[in-house]
């Protein structure tokens, strides 16, 4: 429990946003007698917004939302504060996992805060109501609830906190770009530089992991679907192939795309003897692990949470975190800094739900002056100051303007 306790410490003394807002919404109470249920990677970052929104008057339950992510340490620490019920473990079984988000909804929440969409699935299959709104947090979660929307059956009014400007810019592409590769060097303990590199997807994530891969001087290939994306990644100076050349020659091959079969087993067929694959998008869905084990003779754990699968025809391909999240099973997710510009979104946007309680259902958009609130505060955390517009600049740049 110590540890898990510092862990939360330091976190929050990195993050400047959340602490701000703790102490506004300490003397304003904006969730006074609410009920906030979150289905996040809980670790001390998200342990961080848990306190902020107890304090901001909330019963909160909290649990994972990814059976491998959750820090059972910092999920002790917290479940011994008032006012925070946690139902986590980390290596829950499927089942486990799904019991876990009931148990969060049993305190019947006002409020939901989901990431990748598996609280709202389990709110509408057991129909529950009295939902003022939620938040989702990531771009795979989105697209569930759009989909949701779009055939009418979106019961409650969702934020979708992942496409705001101050999330998808700096959380998806500068987060996801040094959360995996820290995950990926403490665990392989792999040199970068002069290898090659594989990146599936050039969305927000893929962006910044290419980046960062580049910066380590690594030789990058993107693959892609969409032919402008393919174009920009070029002209970023990225190499640009399908992924059955591409795996080939690629020594680390990480998919970030949200869709499922990026490395098929028509890919596995032609891999690099040796090479290391793994996942940053949603769930494990993007490298097709049973066309993994159908190509496998025997496996083996070579270091905490890297398996070898030795194929039937001698080659080894090895597996990171079972191809599940690479930045939040073998690290501590993004960085802590881009979390405190994450949550204070999170926060603000849960405390404009709050205050506007008949919202009608449907998929919504973080409010700009909400998007513009984080900025103006991260900035200010860092010290830097910006222009305003002068009056004649502003009636030169506006839209009636002659
Ligand atoms: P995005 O929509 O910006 O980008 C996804 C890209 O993948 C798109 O350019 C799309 O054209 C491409 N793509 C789709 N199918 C493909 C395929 N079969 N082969 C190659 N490219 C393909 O999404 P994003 O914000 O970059 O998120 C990507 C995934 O990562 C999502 O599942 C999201 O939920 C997840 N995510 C993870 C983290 C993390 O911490 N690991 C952080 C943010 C988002
Ligand atoms: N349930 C899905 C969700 C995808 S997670 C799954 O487990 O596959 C992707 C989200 O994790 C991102 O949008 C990002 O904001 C969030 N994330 C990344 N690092 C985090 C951290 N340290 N703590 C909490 N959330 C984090």
């Amino acid at each position: 429990m110590e540890q898990g306790r510092a862990k939360i410490e330091w976190a929050a003394s990195h993050m400047p946003l959340l602490a701000g807002l703790r102490r506004e919404f300490g003397r304003e109470q904006p969730f006074r007698g609410r009920r906030i249920a979150m289905s996040i990677h809980l670790e001390a970052k998200t342990a961080c917004l848990a306190l902020l929104l107890r304090d901001g008057g909330a019963r909160v339950a909290v649990t994972g939302s990814n059976p491998l992510s959750t820090q059972d340490d910092v999920a002790r620490a917290l479940a011994v504060e008032n006012g925070i019920e946690v139902y986590a473990r980390r290596g829950a079984s499927p089942e486990e996992y799904t019991g876990h988000l009931r148990e969060a909804l049993a305190i019947r929440p006002d409020l939901v805060l989901d990431d990748g969409g598996d609280l709202v699935d389990v709110l509408h299959l057991d129909s529950m109501h009295g939902i003022l709104g939620g938040c989702e947090e990531t771009t795979t979660g989105v697209a569930r609830l759009r989909r949701r929307a779009h055939r009418g059956e979106l019961a409650f009014p969702m934020f979708a906190v992942n496409d705001a400007r101050m999330k998808c810019l700096f959380d998806n592409r500068f987060g996801t770009g040094q959360s995996v590769w820290d995950a990926v060097l403490r665990s392989t303990n792999l040199l970068v530089a002069g290898k090659s590199v594989v990146i599936a997807g050039y969305g927000w994530c893929g962006r910044g992991i290419a980046l960062r891969a580049r910066g380590l001087g690594a030789h990058v290939t993107v693959t892609e679907v969409d032919p402008v994306k393919s174009l920009e990644a070029m002209m970023d100076g990225f190499l640009v192939a399908p992924m059955r050349e591409a795996i080939q020659s690629a020594d680390f091959v990480v998919t970030a795309t949200g869709c499922i079969d990026v490395v098929s087993g028509d890919d596995i067929a032609v891999a690099k003897d040796g090479a290391l694959l793994a996942n940053a998008g949603h769930f494990n869905v993007e490298i097709n692990l049973d066309h993994l084990s159908r190509w496998t003779q025997t496996t083996r754990a070579v270091r905490p949470g890297i398996v070898e699968h030795t194929l039937t025809d001698g080659r080894r391909v090895y597996l990171l975190g079972e191809g599940r999240l690479v930045n939040l099973v073998l690290g501590d997710g993004h960085p802590v800094e881009i979390m405190d510009i994450s949550f204070a979104l999170q926060a603000l946007t849960l405390q404009h739900i709050a205050s506007h309680p008949a919202l009608p259902p449907g998929l919504y958009s973080v409010p700009e002056e909400v998007d513009l609130d984080v900025a103006r505060r991260a900035l200010e955390a860092r010290g830097a100051s910006i222009d305003t517009w002068t009056e004649a600049q502003r009636a030169y740049m506006s839209p009636d303007a002659a």
